[in-house]
Formats: structure tokens, sequence, C-alpha cells
């Protein structure tokens, strides 16, 4: 296909309108003499279910905005494929994501620091996430009241999520009404990023206000092929859109906002990565860069599932037209709902700090293979997941082609010492434990998974191999560090070429202790404040 030079020139080109992207087009196009092209392989984001927020149980299996990514077959899972939801429309995964707003604790960012990731400690990065929030609940010294995204208590909370939050008491966990405030540990009802009863992604947040800006391009529809240079500076990108493909400059950065799993493929794409993988694919290395695709992490997590002896769940809900009609016409109700209403931070036995190591989301409704997957009457779930995995899996190559979906190598329980797998154990644990608590007697059914509530701790690894799935947090497959051998500096610059700056998931150094959207739109806020030179 010939490549056509567009034009005009643009300042930034932005790839990507994630939770990152939608951060950096509105902040660089503050300043009306910058001229920002923002790129999204997605669609606009029109569909009704994106915006109401329990429509993100019917979002599951939406192939149009959703990447619909499966691992390779994994060795410690009894090589199952996993699946790895990524969004693909403006908002990206904050578009189809379950809205819990959880930013992890002052811990994570200093670990991020001692780990070569300089200014960006707690006391670095908290003023950023309070410049993003604005928490319903009004401003303090830890949160933002006027930011764009909007934080709200839930409107809609079903019986259960009460119910659980009683027996996780019940089982001695502490309640907790604010998981981002001086304590993350204890139970209770997430705060979610909702405005209005309706959900606040990324680009409702950031895109939406400054779309009628005219400095601020956005092209949905348009895949990033490659990425060119000129004289080891990043001079634009090579891109298809509606059946052409174009190269267009930019005249300051080319910013990468793919996400954790294509970031790593698009810097590979362009030459920028391991020498053998390029080579083996017939790309022409513009820098050796063994780590980009390396260091990739993820929350894996173990769902215990119970029948419901009561029909107050949400199983029917994708299919109950009064929920979805009450929600359009009062915006109130069950269609408000986020559907992971509660949930909690635990410290476990075997934790090495001070820190919660186990996140728990409680889910009035069966969720086996993340709800794709419909089984008969009404149960409940409880998710739990270990917050500081120490296994690490990578990204490859599968071909030289943008088009062609990354090869995922999670590589999840692969640590050598079997931390991890201890770690799901008393995750699956922790769960039997606060749902045989006495909260629940009136609404108990049968054990679903695992299907005995008497397993050894043998038993449940066998049961963690066979049911173990994402939570949806990839990261760190573009580590920032002081090192060489990182792949981008502390100001977010890839290594070895000018010009090229990659801000999402992908640069944690490693993950936060808890869900990721508020942290990749912190990174994004102060990555906006080191382009610019404020910092
Ligand atoms: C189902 C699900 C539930 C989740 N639940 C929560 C939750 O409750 N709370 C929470 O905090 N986090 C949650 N997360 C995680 C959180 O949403 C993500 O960590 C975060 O949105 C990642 O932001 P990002 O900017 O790194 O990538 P993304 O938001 O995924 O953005 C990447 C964007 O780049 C685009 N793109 C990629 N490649 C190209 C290319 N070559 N050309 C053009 N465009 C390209 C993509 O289409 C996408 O729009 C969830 C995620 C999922 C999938």
């Amino acid at each position: 296909m010939p490549v056509r030079p567009a034009a005009p020139a643009y300042d930034y080109i932005i790839i990507g309108a994630g939770s990152a992207g939608c951060v950096l087009a509105n902040r660089l196009s503050e300043d009306p003499d910058v001229r920002v092209l923002l790129l999204e392989a997605g669609p606009r984001d029109w569909h009704p279910f994106i915006h109401m927020p329990a429509g993100l149980a019917k979002l599951v299996n939406r192939k149009g905005v959703n990447w619909n990514y499966d691992t390779a077959p994994e060795p410690q899972l009894d090589n199952r494929t996993l699946w790895w939801p990524r969004g693909k429309v403006l908002g990206g995964s904050s578009s189809i994501n379950a809205m819990c707003y959880i930013r992890g604790v002052p811990g994570d960012y200093d670990d991020w620091a001692a780990r070569g990731a300089t200014g960006w400690h707690w006391d670095n990065v908290l003023p950023y996430f309070r410049r993003s929030e604005g928490n319903r609940r009004g401003a303090d010294a830890l949160h933002g009241g006027d930011g764009p995204l909007a934080v709200s208590d839930l409107r809609h909370v079903n019986p259960l999520s009460r119910v659980f939050i009683e027996a996780a008491q019940q089982a001695g966990f502490p309640h907790n009404d604010d998981f981002n405030g001086p304590q993350q540990a204890g139970v209770g009802l997430y705060q979610v990023t909702q405005k209005d009863g309706a959900r606040c992604s990324a680009a409702v947040a950031y895109l939406r206000p400054a779309r009628e800006r005219p400095n601020l391009t956005v092209e949905t529809g348009a895949l990033v092929n490659r990425i060119t240079f000129e004289s080891g500076r990043a001079s634009g990108v090579v891109y298809g859109a509606r059946g052409r493909a174009f190269h267009q400059p930019a005249a300051r950065e080319v910013l990468l906002c793919g996400g954790a799993i294509n970031s790593p493929q698009l810097l590979m794409l362009s030459g920028i990565g391991p020498a053998e993988e390029l080579r083996a694919h017939g790309i022409a290395v513009q820098v050796e860069a063994a780590d980009v695709g390396g260091n990739l992490q993820d929350h894996l997590d173990i769902c215990t599932l119970y029948h419901a002896t009561q029909r107050l769940t949400y199983d029917r809900l994708s299919d109950a037209r009064i929920a979805w009609g009450y929600y359009l016409r009062n915006r109130s109700g069950a269609g408000t709902s986020n559907i992971a209403e509660a949930g909690g931070f635990v410290r476990s036995r075997l934790a090495p700090d001070d820190r919660a190591d186990i996140q728990l989301h409680f889910v009035p409704a069966m969720l086996d293979d993340h709800g794709r997957k419909r089984l008969a009457g009404d149960g409940y779930t409880l998710h739990a997941c270990f917050l500081r995995p120490r296994s690490r899996g990578r990204i490859r190559l599968a071909s030289a082609r943008a088009s062609d979906k990354a090869r995922i190598e999670a590589n999840y329980l692969s640590d050598a010492d079997g931390f991890d797998l201890k770690m799901m154990v008393e995750c699956a644990r922790l769960s039997r434990e606060i749902l045989k608590q006495s909260a629940f007697a009136p609404y108990r059914g049968a054990p679903i998974y695992p299907a005995r509530e008497d397993l050894s701790d043998c038993e449940l690894e066998a049961f963690i191999r066979a049911k173990a799935e994402s939570v949806y947090h990839p990261a760190g497959s573009c580590r920032m560090g002081e090192d060489a051998a990182s792949v981008v500096d502390p100001q977010l610059r890839v290594r070895g070429v000018d010009g090229l700056r990659v801000i999402d998931a992908s640069v944690m150094p490693v993950l936060p202790g808890g869900n990721t959207n508020a942290p990749v739109i912190m990174i994004a806020e102060r990555a906006a404040d080191l382009i610019r030179g404020c910092i």
C-alpha cells in the first residue's frame, strides 16, 4: 500500500487514546500554540454499554471495542491460554474496566523510586493523583475534589455486597470506607470512576472537554504500524486508516501510549527491542534493547463461587430490560452498578512488610470464565488476587505486522521459590474463610468452585492451576529505571533515541498494590509536566 504524507505537521503525535493517551491529549493541547494528533486504533466510544456502568457485563463479548488477547499456553496453569481483554476504543481499557478507583499505597511508589524510577516516590506522585481526581466527597490532604476524573460513591448496592462486608468483618477484617485514605487495609465498598451514575472513562474525563480545541485532532480507526526515525530521532509514525497508509511527521515528540501489550510490540516493530527477536522477524535493528517486552507482570486471581438460595444476584441482569430502561430514565438503580461493588485489602500471614498483599472483589453474580460462561441459576463470586507477584513474563512478536496480535507469555506462577503459588493458596483460603461466615448463612447454596469446601493445600494448588485467571492489570513491559538496560529513563524517554517516550502501564517498574487505572492516569499527568518542562 502506498504511504501518503499526511498534512499538517503536528508537534506531538500520541499513539493510543487509552487511560494515558487521553490525559496527554488534554494537557498538551491546553497550550493553543501546540498542535496535537491523537491516533486510536479503535472506534469512538458511542456504544451505550460503555457509559451505563453495568453494561460492562455486556461488553465482555463485544469484539469491536476489545483487543481480546489470549496468552500463550501457560505452563504453570495446566497449559491453559488466559483471556486478556484490553480496550480498543476511545478511552482504551478505561472504557471497559470495572471502575474501581484505587491508587495503591505510598510504599508502592517508594518501591518504584528504589528500583530506579527517580522522582516517582509517593511525595512526587500524590500531587498528580490529587490533580486528576474529582472526588464527590470533596478534597482533603489525600484527595482531589475538582480534577477531571470523577470519583463517586456507588448509587446502587446489591444486598449481597453488604452481606460480604459483614461476613469479612465477622472473619476479623476491619471496615474501611476509603481504600485511598490513610489506611488501605480493610473491607468495604469501592469508590468508582463515575459521574452522575455514568462511567467516567479517561475519554469522558479528559478528551470530551478538549475535543473542540482547534489544536487537537483525534483520529479513530487509525492503527499505527511503526514509528519512523531520522538521524536517531523519532520523526513520525506510519499508520493505516480508511484503507490507506499515511506517514505523519512529528515536529517535537512521538508519545507511545498503546498499553502494556501494544507499546512493546510497536517498539519492536519499529526496530527497538531484543536484536535476535527483531532479526527473526526481518526487522532492521534501530536500537538494541533487550528488556523491551520483558518484566511483564499481572495480578493473577482466583474466584470462589457459590450458588445463592435467593434471587438477589445480578445473574439475570444482562436480560433485565427493566433495569436498562430504569437506568436510562433515572440514572440510578442496578444499571449504575460496577458489579464488583465491594471488596478490600488484606495483609496475609506471609506478607513481608506492613502492606496488604491480597485484594478482594466481591461480585453478586456467578463469574465463570470472566462471565463469558453462563451457569444456571443464581450465585455469587469472591475474587482474590496476590498484589505483589514475583513471576515475570514477556511480550514477543508473532509477526512483523502491527495487525497481528503480539505473543503474550505471562509466565504466571513461574518464580523460582514458588511464592506466588503459596500466595494464591492463601487467596483461596481467605475467600473460603470469609464466605463460610454466618452472615452468608441465609444466602449460601452449594459450592460451585471449588466444588468441595474441605480441599487440602495440595488440592487448592490444583484448583488454582485449573481455574486462576487474570484480573486485568498487565504492566511493566517497558520498564522505567536509571540502569542502562531499562527501556525508558525516569523522564519516560526511550533509551537510545531522541523524541520518543512511552507513557502507560508498561513503564511501571513493578505493579502497585491495587487496580491500575488511577496509577496510569497519574503517570500521564506527571508525564505531561515532564514534557512541558514544568518539573
Ligand atoms: C476488563 C477490565 C477491567 C478492569 N478493571 C479495573 C478497575 O476496576 N479499576 C482500575 O483501576 N483498573 C482496571 N482495569 C485496568 C485499567 O483499566 C488499565 O490498567 C488501564 O486502563 C491501562 O491504561 P493504558 O493507558 O496503559 O492502556 P489502555 O487504556 O489499554 O490504552 C491503550 C490504547 O492504545 C490503543 N492502541 C494500542 N495500539 C495501538 C496502535 N498500534 N495504534 C493506535 N492505537 C493503539 C488501544 O486501542 C487503546 O485504546 C481493568 C482493565 C480491564 C481490561
